[in-house]
């Protein structure tokens, strides 16, 4: 599967003078699309544009990435007027015909109309070049098409999508004759200068480090204009946008459609794929704007008394979906983060048949049964030094873990397997065709999907998209998720003063470092006293600043519950009575479209709650998908009389033994008890008679990221 790394989009200009200095429209303008982001350039002249892609060209190639280099001028003529010209069909011969007869300054000074009427004295009739815009008449140029007359069609095949104009036509309004006469000889002096490393689709065919193709931004018109920045040059738009969209297309597809098309009259890429770069670009560069929520998305069925937790959970899947924009990040920099799309390899690893051992390597098939006796070629094969040159069939060579195998190495023997005497290198046979060697591609293979959209970057990821060769990575924002405490009893930090009927906020801290340790960007919203306008005045200030809000304390139904309250009136509100102990009711919300999690005032309710509700319902919203813990089933150390209706979970930790024991009181107000607990025993919603022994699922804090 051929994969471009870099796509270059150019508007290409016929002006006969040098462009503006500061940026401006009908300039050359080029766009590149790379794994480190898009950019546009511009240039005054056609000399500045065509050495800053070689320049671009050479960096590419350095670095062993592959380019796809489309302009926005015709590559070849209609049938017949490259045979006449030069006896062939071939479009290149006339490229080189071209240079030969076009001259054209470093000021953009030029030929092309005594070019094009010269080639006009050679055919019978007016044309069939036809248009002159300056002050002097040229003799066999006409000024305009009047009385017209040419061997040649007007327009190719791929000429005819709206807006296209014949490529004869050298002034005027989109006058592609001219861009065209002064573009192609451009573009022969690269393929002289590139030499093997180039080639032009769909003429050509082979895989070469730069391809060249001719394309048509006004394909896509209508969605380059949604996509352009505010008060962004249209051209600078076109090619930014082309570019990005070209590079987006799944590998492959855009080797495919380069090589549509004509190979006389050549062909535009992407002709009739139009939806398919829309779809692309707009994949590409659509600001992303989250999807609202809908105001309704919590809403439970009336006369529903008790969800069980599954249910409450399956709601809350299906309620949500992700709401983070995506920004690019360096891959040492995105740990924690979630690949806003899947990742590509892009290169193999290996990228070429190494060595896994430190030994003597060999050509296989030069050895046999017994022992055998190599004499060894002076030097080495080293990680990062390869041995230059072949090892003939029937020597062998020292090389080291990791190096390259040279040329005619295919097995490699352990040096603790072999005698030397820096001459011979000594072996029981038979060994194993390949043996101790590593395939090229054997880890990941160029093009492959090396990690899918969604996956939250850990340590070991980071390790393998950084063998790929991955600098940068699509990835999501940071939820941010504020956190909210509510209740007059509260005082804030603990740095104040607390009378004895007040008591320290508990859970903001601990919603707060949950948050983090998430990977969201937690936000302290701080606490606010019971008070129906405060708490407004802090959800309004809040939803401009947040993607969710998790408030403790005031959810249930009570005189005192003012945020139930206050979501109740305002209309979003939904209760959810789960059967769940520890916990109340779980208020759900929309604020001003921001959703917010309503959790019970207790420390140890709103821990389990954030840990069984919040904990997936956030990684759904940020984009990493709904997630379970993994628990496991040991013997209780305890016993308890489960009553049937409601889940529980109980604070537990492991013993020695390998049992659960659990902390010594339920109550919800044992804040002591959670610090105690290593992890939670989940009891099923079924009545269960627990004692010593019986099997109980065991959920670890770890396994809720904590
Ligand atoms: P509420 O849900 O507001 O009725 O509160 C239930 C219980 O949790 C009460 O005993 C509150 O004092 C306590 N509580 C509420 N918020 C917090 C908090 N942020 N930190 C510690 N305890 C709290
Ligand atoms: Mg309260």
């Amino acid at each position: 599967m051929s994969r471009f790394d870099t796509v270059v989009v150019v508007d290409w200009s016929g002006a006969a003078s040098p462009s503006p200095a500061r940026p401006a429209k009908d300039a050359i303008w080029i766009g590149i699309a790379r794994d480190t982001g898009t950019e546009a350039q511009y240039h005054r002249t056609r000399h500045a544009a065509t050495e800053a892609l070689a320049d671009l060209f050479q960096t590419e190639i350095a670095a062993g990435r592959r380019v796809l280099a489309g302009f926005d001028f015709p590559f070849a003529y209609p049938r017949g007027f490259a045979r006449a010209l030069t006896g062939t069909d071939d479009p290149l011969a006339l490229w080189a015909e071209l240079a030969a007869r076009i001259s054209d300054g470093p000021d953009n000074a030029n030929n092309r109309l005594d070019a094009a009427a010269a080639i006009n004295r050679l055919f019978p009739g007016t044309g069939p070049f036809w248009g002159n815009g300056l002050g002097r008449d040229i003799a066999d140029l006409p000024r305009t098409k009047a009385g017209y007359a040419s061997p040649f069609a007007d327009r190719r095949r791929c000429d005819t999508t709206p807006g296209a104009q014949p490529v004869w036509k050298l002034a005027g309004a989109g006058s592609v004759g001219s861009q065209a006469l002064l573009g192609i000889p451009r573009l022969q002096s690269l393929r002289v200068r590139f030499g093997a490393d180039i080639s032009v689709r769909p003429f050509e065919t082979q895989d070469t480090a730069v391809t060249l193709v001719e394309l048509f931004p006004s394909l896509i018109a209508g969605t380059v204009a949604d996509l352009a920045e505010e008060a962004e040059i249209k051209d600078r738009a076109q090619v930014r946008v082309l570019a990005s969209a070209l590079r987006a297309l799944e590998p492959g597809k855009l080797d495919a459609l380069s090589r549509e098309g004509d190979v006389v009259e050549g062909w535009i890429l992407g002709l009739g794929h139009a939806a398919l770069l829309e779809q692309a670009a707009r994949r590409a560069c659509a600001p992303l704007l989250p999807p609202r929520l809908r105001d309704d998305c919590f809403a439970m069925p009336q006369g529903v008394a008790w969800v069980p937790v599954d249910e409450a959970l399956a709601r809350l899947r299906a309620a949500l979906h992700p709401v983070t924009g995506v920004e690019q990040l360096r891959t040492a920099e995105a740990m924690g983060r979630i690949l806003a799309e899947p990742v590509m390899a892009r290169r193999s690893n290996p990228p070429l048949p190494n060595s896994a051992v430190d030994g003597y390597g060999f050509a296989f098939a030069a050895t046999g049964a017994g022992v055998n006796r190599l004499p060894l070629l002076a030097g080495r094969a080293a990680a990062g030094q390869p041995y230059d040159g072949p090892v003939p069939q029937g020597h062998a060579l020292r090389i080291l873990t990791g190096a390259t195998l040279p040329q005619g190495v295919d097995t490699v023997v352990l040096e603790e397997d072999t005698a030397t005497d820096g001459a011979l290198v000594a072996f029981d046979g038979p060994v194993r065709a390949r043996a101790n060697t590593r395939r090229a591609g054997e880890d990941v293979a160029e093009g492959t999907q090396a990690l899918p959209a969604g996956h939250r970057l850990r340590a070991p990821d980071l390790a393998l998209l950084s063998a790929l060769g991955l600098s940068h990575l699509p990835v999501r924002s940071r939820l941010r998720v504020g956190v909210l405490s509510t209740g007059d009893e509260i005082v804030p930090d603990p740095a104040d003063s607390a009378l004895p009927h007040q008591i320290w906020d508990a859970n903001r801290p601990m919603l707060l470092a949950l948050a983090a340790g998430w990977h969201c960007a937690p936000v302290d919203l701080g606490h606010v006293r019971d008070d129906r306008a405060l708490i407004r005045d802090r959800l309004d200030e809040a939803a401009g600043q947040v993607d969710v809000i998790l408030t403790s304390g005031g959810a249930s139904a009570g005189d005192e519950d003012h945020v139930s309250a206050l979501l109740r009136a305002q209309g979003t509100l939904s209760s959810w009575r789960i059967a769940l102990k520890p916990g109340r009711p779980l208020a759900l919300a929309l604020w001003q479209g921001v959703p917010v999690f309503g959790l019970p005032g207790n420390p140890v309710a709103a821990l389990v709650c954030a840990l069984v509700f919040a904990r997936p319902a956030l990684s759904l919203l940020a984009g990493a998908g709904w997630v379970e813990p993994v628990g496991f089933t040991v013997p209780a150390g305890f016993s308890k009389s489960k009553k049937p209706g409601r889940r529980e979970y109980l604070r537990a930790r492991l013993t020695a033994q390998g049992t659960a024991e659990v902390f010594g009181s339920e109550g919800s107000g044992r804040i002591s008890g959670l610090s105690w607990a290593d992890g939670l025993v989940e009891l099923p919603d079924a009545a269960l008679d627990v004692t010593p022994g019986t099997p109980v699922r065991y959920i670890p804090y770890s396994a809720f990221g904590i």
